[in-house]
């Protein structure tokens, strides 16, 4: 039975940016364990929501709760320690090219975590990379990997500070559809794994029912519907929720 702690909780948030109204009255739960899947079409606001979560950017309105605590209210050292807990991979965010996967992977930890020893940090990049499936890339640059490899080695230096809440924007976009059941795999392998609790940000339907327990459409600013993908999808009533799944399946 799942706990039914939140870590994130979201009230009637609002965030413009001049006369472009993205969010307007965005209300959110995230519960401990849960897998949530938000959809929604292109310029929507996803990847804003996430970055006021992060607290990249701040609202113009409403709440944004993460781990017990107003993001938008704390100081810069609060903060600082409250994404220590917060793995996110955003859209385009790549690999140090110039590092091999291990200095990747080190860089975080050296750089957030003090007093580790050499074999302390060895063990932790070792373990990722066993749980990623690729133990054997700990040498090579980034370039000699295939995109899907590329992206699992960026979700195992995600983790590599034991993040609780793990956000995944767009994981799959631009990887082929085996690749992408791998990273699906992969998502749900993590939680398992590390009892993470995550949102995953998608366009891509076929992702939604394999990595959500729960799914989330954003519309017009706001969640429109909300439920498991059975229940969201194939008897949605709104015509574009609908065309939606049409055109996925
Ligand atoms: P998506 O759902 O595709 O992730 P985004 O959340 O990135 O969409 O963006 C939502 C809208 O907000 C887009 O129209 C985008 O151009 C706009 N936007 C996002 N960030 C900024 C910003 N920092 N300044 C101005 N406009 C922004
Ligand atoms: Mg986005």
């Amino acid at each position: 039975m799942m706990s039914r702690e939140k870590v994130v909780e979201v009230r009637g948030l609002e965030k413009s940016f001049g006369d472009l109204d993205v969010l307007e009255g965005v209300d959110l739960d995230l519960y401990r364990g849960e897998n949530l899947v938000v959809l929604g079409k292109s310029g929507s606001g996803k990847s804003v929501l996430i970055k006021i979560m992060v607290g990249l950017l701040k609202q113009d309105e409403g709440s944004m709760k993460v781990l017990g605590q107003e993001v938008s209210k704390l100081a810069t050292k609060e903060l600082n320690s409250l994404r220590l807990k917060i793995g996110f991979s955003f859209q385009n965010s790549a690999l140090y090219d110039s590092m091999t996967v291990k200095e990747n992977m080190e860089f975080p930890l050296v750089r957030n975590i003090k007093n580790l020893t050499r074999k302390e940090i060895d063990y932790k990049i070792e373990e990722l990379l066993e749980a990623v499936n690729l133990p054997q890339t700990i040498n090579q640059m980034p370039s000699e990997l295939s995109g899907g490899q590329r992206k699992r080695i960026g979700v195992a230096r995600t983790l590599i500070l034991n993040p609780e809440i793990m956000l995944y924007d767009e994981p799959t976009a631009g990887l082929d559809p085996i690749t992408c059941v791998d990273i699906n795999n992969l998502i749900n392998e993590v939680r398992e794994r590390y009892k993470t609790s995550s949102i995953v940000i998608t366009h891509d339907l076929a992702c939604a029912k394999q990595t959500g327990d729960r799914m989330a459409v954003l519309l017009d600013g706001q969640f429109k519907a909300m439920g498991t993908f059975d229940e969201v999808f194939p008897r949605a009533s709104d015509e574009r929720i609908k065309s939606f799944y049409d055109y996925n399946f």
